[in-house]
């Protein structure tokens, strides 16, 4: 199984709130690899646990002994600790962006996110085009996951781009 998840819901426009004919409905998004890829609205997030059932800690592969061997490595790319995430979908790339168009009202987008609330996949946000440079800031690279603050100003703050994967040694 690769890196990154599937949530399985349509994709709105934030203008008009037409669906958006985004890759079939699935969002790919950076999350790991556990026995679980496909994920849909209000799904709780479950864990990567060791055999001991401590949760592995993000960026870290953890090699599990099966019948012939170690399987393939498994990791958390998000962690209990940060409930709130926006989780990119790097997949809009590979979308020229003059087909990132809203067939509805026209409106232009240039970023698709899994929203995670409380630890909960509560949802899916688009972008209009510019709309993250001029609300949050310009990135390069473009962070893979930004945390939700907390607080009132409500917004994201980078926290996971391109990591190095570590070993897990529990
Ligand atoms: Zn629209």
């Amino acid at each position: 199984m690769p890196f990154w998840s599937v949530l399985h819901a349509p994709v709105l426009c934030p203008s008009c709130g037409r669906e958006i004919s985004y890759r079939a409905g699935e969002t790919t998004f950076f999350w790991g690899r556990s026995s679980r890829h496909y994920w849909g609205l209000d799904d709780d997030i479950e864990w990567l646990r060791d055999q001991q059932g401590v949760i592995v800690p993000p960026y870290t592969l953890y090699r599990r002994r099966g019948w012939f061997g170690l399987r393939d490595p498994e990791c958390n790319l998000g962690s209990p600790e940060y409930p709130d995430l926006l989780a990119f979908d790097p997949e809009i790339d590979c979308q020229p962006p003059e087909t990132r168009i809203c067939p509805g009202c026209q409106s232009r987008y240039d970023h698709i996110a899994v929203e995670i609330r409380g630890g909960r996949v509560a949802g899916m946000k688009v972008f209009a085009e510019g709309e993250i440079a001029r609300t949050i800031g310009s990135f390069d690279p473009f962070p893979e996951t930004m945390l939700i603050r907390p607080d009132a100003s409500d917004e994201p703050l980078p926290i996971w781009g391109d990591q190095v994967l570590g070993e897990y040694r529990p």
